[in-house]
Order: C-alpha cells, then sequence, then structure tokens
C-alpha cells in the first residue's frame, strides 16, 4: 500500500490522499476537493485513479468529485446516509464494508459519527513490516478532533472516540482531512501547561511549511491530543475553573464534551 498526501494550498488547509496499489498503481483518491493537484500528483507517480471516497458530506471534501469523476471516470464511494447530500454517489457503505484497491489494497470503513452523522474513516490493518493507517476525515484532527457545528453531536463524537478509535492499536498512522497541528497544540497546552510531548511537538513543528507537517501516530495523539487524555489530573483541574459543579473525577464523558465546547469557542 503506498500513500501520498496532497496538500490542498486552501485556506480550508485540507489533506487529500491517494492510497495506491503497489503492484497495479491503481489509486483510491480520499475527499480530492482540489482536483487538479490529485490528478497532477497521481500522473507524477505513475498512478491511475481509479476510485474517489468521501470521508462525508461537507463541500470542502466533495467539492472536487465532478471534476475528478469528469477527469477518470471513477466511481464515487461514500457513507450510505450520507449518499443522498453528496450525489453522485455510486456506492454506498456502511461500517465494516471492505475497500479494495488493485491487487494488493484492503481497507476496512468504520462508521465514526459525531463531526456529522454519517462519517467514515477508513482503516488499513497492520500488514508484515506496514503499520496500521487512519484516514480519518473530520473525526479526527492531529492532536485535535473535529466540531460538532455543521450536522454533528458531541455525544456521538464521543462515543467515536471511546468505543472506536481508542481501540484501534497505537503504532496506527493518522492521515486526517485537514492540517491543524500548531493550533491544536497550543489549545493542549492552553489545558495541559506542563505537557512535555505536547511542547516537544510544537517545537519541533512550528517553523514546518503545511506539507511537511510529520504524520502522527495513535501513540501520539495519546500523548498530546486531550480528547484522548480525559483522565488527566491536569487538564480536569483546569476545566474545573469553568465547571465548578465538577468533582475531582469527573466522568470521561463530561470532560470530552466540555472540552469540545471549549474548542468552539477557543
Ligand atoms: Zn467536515
Ligand atoms: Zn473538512
Amino acid at each position: 500500500m503506498l500513500i501520498e498526501r496532497v496538500w490542498a494550498a486552501n485556506r480550508g488547509r485540507n489533506f487529500h490522499y491517494l492510497i495506491a496499489c503497489s503492484e497495479t498503481g491503481e489509486a483510491l483518491a480520499v475527499d480530492p476537493l482540489n482536483a487538479d493537484a490529485c490528478l497532477q500528483r497521481a500522473q507524477q507517480l505513475g498512478w491511475r485513479i481509479r476510485q474517489i471516497f468521501n470521508t462525508h458530506e461537507h463541500a470542502d471534501h466533495t467539492g472536487g468529485n465532478a471534476a475528478m469523476v469528469a477527469a477518470t471516470g471513477a466511481p464515487v464511494l461514500a457513507h450510505a446516509a450520507a449518499a443522498e447530500r453528496i450525489g453522485g454517489v455510486t456506492h454506498g457503505l456502511k461500517h465494516d464494508d471492505l475497500v479494495r484497491i488493485g491487487r494488493s489494497v484492503t481497507l476496512r470503513c468504520l462508521d465514526t459519527p459525531g463531526h456529522t452523522r454519517a462519517h467514515l474513516c477508513l482503516y488499513a490493518p497492520a500488514r508484515s513490516e506496514r503499520p496500521p493507517a487512519l484516514f480519518s476525515g473530520d473525526t479526527l484532527f492531529n492532536a485535535g478532533a473535529g466540531n460538532c457545528l455543521h450536522g454533528g453531536d458531541p455525544l456521538l463524537l464521543y462515543d467515536t472516540f471511546a468505543g472506536c478509535l481508542s481501540q484501534l492499536p497505537l503504532a496506527t498512522r493518522v492521515f486526517p482531512g485537514h492540517e491543524y497541528l500548531l493550533r491544536n497544540l497550543d489549545f493542549t497546552l492552553d489545558r495541559e501547561p506542563s505537557n512535555a510531548a505536547a511542547r516537544n511537538m510544537l517545537k519541533r513543528c512550528t517553523d514546518l511549511a503545511a506539507e511537511a507537517m510529520p504524520v502522527t501516530t495513535l501513540a501520539d495523539e495519546r500523548q498530546f491530543n486531550v480528547f484522548f487524555r480525559l483522565d488527566s489530573p491536569e487538564l480536569i483541574a483546569e476545566l474545573r475553573r469553568v465547571r465548578s459543579d465538577w468533582g475531582v473525577a469527573p466522568a470521561p464523558r463530561e470532560v470530552f464534551l466540555a472540552l469540545r465546547e471549549l474548542r468552539n469557542r477557543w
């Protein structure tokens, strides 16, 4: 499995991904908003885009479909419950469905509601030397979580983090739909000023261009993504300044909801 990250160079800071079979050069494009950038990169690499996949229905993820279909004739895959809103979807998918690319790649769909009610992540399990990979759309960002302001539900997002994302192997590489790392690390450090992993990552990445940002793993995220750190004493103590009704050990769900709410205004 070959993975190519394509930077959209737009204000939304979108990342697109091309996932290809190393044997056949057939590729799937994830959320190819900037279709031209994806097509150009595929051409440089000698890959042929044979499928389009949308993680969810927002226009900054689906807006390149028409151009990509016109250029490649590729089918469009997306969550069955988002298909109508996206339009032009040829294959409606659900949890645990498999997406095959060429001869050598099989990805599994994970139903991950929260940012929107119909959101899919693509998961590639570990294979021999290759660690697992998660194409997480707007559910999980580097050091952050998607907002729930446009058709989402923070309770569902909590369930997705606790019931799905937290169950994946720590070695899983995270490939999100947007580049928000530095801003999210600032949010972490505002909650947990003594978080050394967040501070080190911020230092390492401050001067990097967006397209050069490192790929994190779920092990990294556990260290500097507050949405995975719901039992951190420092985090809870900081949140209690605004949530004076909390005891010393609020339920993880309460901490998650408070963080999501705070991040909307931060
Ligand atoms: Zn979105
Ligand atoms: Zn987005």
